[in-house]
């Protein structure tokens, strides 16, 4: 196999690797933050220029670009629900078109408080203690601004979901990283603790996790929440995948909050989204669980940034959010399926696959085809092979730390994943 030099950028432009954090392309813009004959003051921020544009959604364009079978952003390509559609068209044309209350229609955060209760058998208020959000998207940066100040510090799992680093530049705060290892995706204990101390603000946790597919175990998030009891710190959790887990012969997989542990709850922000659950990226509404004094927070910093997520969409939400068990049931079984569909194809042509117990991404090591960088990998696969994957170093703070892993998910329709397969044969031809 070719090794093609150590090019990190696509097409020589700037725009890979790691999201967030590169430092040549953060020294790179600074210089020309300055426009020649206007002032010697950047337009544009330091802040703006200390992390790079999406590498996920920039796969999206490249797939695009090039008719490649588009295997990295992870959004269904399968219809969403015909009956939460026609909830969707009903809201419309009962005029349900102007701006909800700010943190969220009524109707939508009792559905939440409801399903909250029957899925975690938790308690929220949905008049003191839930903000509908633009997504979870905005959840996560809204519960940042509204938590941390300069200064301080957030603990971060690497590999990590590629938004929370510029979420982490756009706050203010620093991140600490804590490795996450192949192929189980755990931690060292004390490496976890050693990256905590007096300016943690928080932990963020992504479970199930994008993009290693971890579940973490009981122990793991008692270890955390531990932490977080002793440094008086906060935990972030994105459960944006909490109905997304697999079984597993030799144990237990199950989803748990960090907010349903002892004495969690009053220190935890939820971040959830209708995007995953029920097939629906497109319509941006999420919702953050939090206790009160802290939502009084998030709801003013959401206020500011979108003032409400799409009124006839959070009507809708309520019909969604109030599907039976048996909804949830078929959509972890159809995942399950997906997933078995795709790992024995990536195997077959010589990925080191790491078995995903949760979420719809799987991991994979690269190192059998002899390419130096993850970036030059993926690079040939859209454009030569025709499947589209996200690069590893995007998940990383430092780009060597991916440099031998791709993501691929598995949120596609059975003749995505089979047209898939057939290409990635070609991998072995080349
Ligand atoms: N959080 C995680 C872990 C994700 O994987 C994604 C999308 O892939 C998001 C958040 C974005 O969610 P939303 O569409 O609700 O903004």
């Amino acid at each position: 196999m070719p090794n093609r030099g150590p090019c990190q950028h696509f097409d020589g432009a700037r725009r890979l690797p790691a999201a967030g954090l590169c430092e040549s392309i953060r020294r790179e813009e600074q210089t020309h933050m300055a426009t020649p004959g206007t002032s010697r003051r950047g337009r544009v921020s330091q802040k703006a220029s200390r992390f790079t544009e999406s590498v996920i959604r920039e796969m999206t364009r490249e797939a695009l670009k090039h008719g490649a079978v588009n295997l990295s952003q992870g959004f269904p390509d399968f219809p969403a629900p015909e009956d939460l559609k026609r909830a969707a068209a009903a809201a419309i044309n009962d005029d349900v078109n102007q701006y909800a209350v700010t943190w969220g229609a009524k109707d939508f955060r009792e559905a939440i408080a409801d399903k909250t209760r029957w899925f975690l058998g938790l308690e929220y208020d949905p008049e003191r203690e839930i903000t509908v959000t633009c997504g979870s998207t905005e959840g996560m940066i809204a519960v940042m601004m509204a938590t941390v100040d300069p200064g301080e510090e957030v603990v971060l799992f690497e590999p990590f979901y590629e938004n929370y680093a510029p979420d982490a530049i756009l706050s203010g705060a620093t991140p600490r990283y804590v490795p996450l290892r192949a192929p189980d995706w755990t931690f060292d204990p004390d490496e976890l603790r050693a990256a905590f101390n007096e300016r943690t603000k928080a932990v963020i946790l992504c479970n199930p996790n994008n993009p290693t597919g971890k579940v973490f175990t009981r122990e793991e998030m008692e270890f955390i929440a531990s932490l977080c009891r002793e440094f008086d710190a906060l935990c972030f959790t994105d459960e944006i995948y909490e109905h997304i887990v697999y079984p597993r012969a030799d144990r237990e997989v199950e989803h748990i909050s960090m907010a349903q542990l002892e004495g969690m709850k009053e220190r935890t922000l939820v971040v959830n989204s209708m995007s995953k659950t029920y097939s629906v990226t497109g319509w941006r509404v999420g919702y953050v669980l939090a206790p009160a004094d802290i939502t009084g927070a998030v709801r003013k910093v959401h206020d500011f940034l979108t003032v409400g997520a799409a009124a006839p969409l959070q009507r809708a939400g309520a019909y969604a959010l109030r599907m039976p068990p048996e909804y949830y049931e078929e959509l972890r079984r159809e995942y399950e399926r997906r997933r078995d569909l795709l790992l024995p194809a990536l195997e077959d042509v010589g990925f080191k696959v790491f078995r995903p117990d949760g979420a719809y991404y799987v991991m994979t090591d690269i190192s059998a085809f002899g390419f130096a960088y993850d970036v030059e990998f993926t690079r040939h696969l859209i454009q030569r092979v025709g499947v589209a994957c996200v690069p590893g170093s995007s998940f990383y703070s430092r780009p060597e730390l991916g440099a031998r892993q791709v993501r691929f998910c598995f949120c596609k329709r059975d003749e995505t994943l089979e047209a898939a397969a057939d290409r990635l044969r070609r991998l072995q031809s080349f």
